[in-house]
Order: structure tokens, then C-alpha cells, then sequence
């Protein structure tokens, strides 16, 4: 058995806490317009991990948000604070489903494997790697790891 350690997170007050029991798919930061709406600033960052990977403690509420893909997402939030920590894509439930943790919530951040809606980055920020650059979402098979395609894949069977 591979060992992994497991990755904690929490909102602002701490009421609410989760853990991530397996590695994470992807870490991605999207620039588009909704996910500045929604964080009050320039960039989300998501770590991609399994739904049955993910357990969470403490009182969340959710509500439906519009994303760059026009598709929806349900993002959950901490009913004290108010924190979002986590979303789940309409596209990614069911079976193999994933979840989307806001990245800067966990204890020890993740360096994003990939930037998307770049077309609606704010013009101050200069992102270094452009190899890791799409202008809008990109294509999951040329950009996730081989390994994490592979386990996608054995979810989905
Ligand atoms: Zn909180
Ligand atoms: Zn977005």
C-alpha cells in the first residue's frame, strides 16, 4: 500500500474542518470573471480531489453559482464565517465524483499545475510558467498527470 498523508484544511473561523484522504487530482487557478465574483478577488485556486476522499466537519450551507463554463457549481461555505471551502462542479458529480477545495483553505498550499480563463486574468498579475497557460479550460487529457487520468478512469468503471 502507498502511504499518503493525509491534507487538512479549515475555513477562516476554524469551525469547519475537512481532510482530503488521497492526492489530489489537479491544483488549477481560474481567472474568470464568476470566480472573481465569487472570491472578491482576482484568481480561485481548486485542488481536485475524489468526493470519497473528502470528509468535512462542522455546519456548512451551500448555494448554486454560475461558472466560466456556463455549467454551475454548488459551492459550500461555513455558516459562521461565511468562508467558501469547497464546490463541486455540476459536470464533476455522480459517478467518480470530484471535489473542488479552495487550495489557500488547506494547512500547507499546492503550487497550481495549471492557470485557466487566462483571456480574463487581471493585467497586473505576470504568471511566470506559460507553459501552464490556457486561455480558457483546458483539455483534461493533455494537461491532468498521467496517474491522475488513470485513476479518473478507474473510477469511472
Ligand atoms: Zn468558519
Ligand atoms: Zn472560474
Amino acid at each position: 500500500m502507498k502511504s499518503f498523508k493525509t491534507l487538512k484544511g479549515s475555513c477562516g473561523c476554524g469551525k469547519v474542518k475537512y481532510q482530503i484522504k488521497d492526492k489530489p487530482l489537479i491544483t488549477q487557478v481560474c481567472h474568470c470573471k464568476d470566480c472573481k465574483k465569487s472570491t472578491g478577488s482576482s484568481f480561485v485556486i481548486h485542488t481536485m480531489v475524489f468526493e470519497d476522499d473528502f470528509s468535512v466537519d462542522g455546519n456548512v450551507s451551500s448555494t448554486e453559482l454560475p461558472t466560466g463554463s456556463g455549467k454551475g457549481m454548488r459551492a459550500y461555505f461555513c455558516v459562521i464565517c461565511g468562508v467558501y471551502v469547497y464546490c463541486q462542479y455540476n459536470i464533476s458529480s455522480g459517478k467518480g465524483g470530484r471535489i473542488a477545495i479552495r487550495t489557500a483553505t488547506l494547512e500547507n498550499p499546492i503550487t497550481p499545475d495549471a492557470h485557466i480563463f487566462v483571456k480574463d486574468k487581471d493585467p497586473w498579475i505576470d504568471i511566470v510558467n506559460k507553459n501552464i497557460c490556457h486561455d480558457e479550460m483546458y483539455d483534461r487529457d493533455k494537461t491532468w498527470s498521467e496517474q491522475s487520468l488513470k485513476r479518473l478512469k478507474e473510477k469511472m468503471n
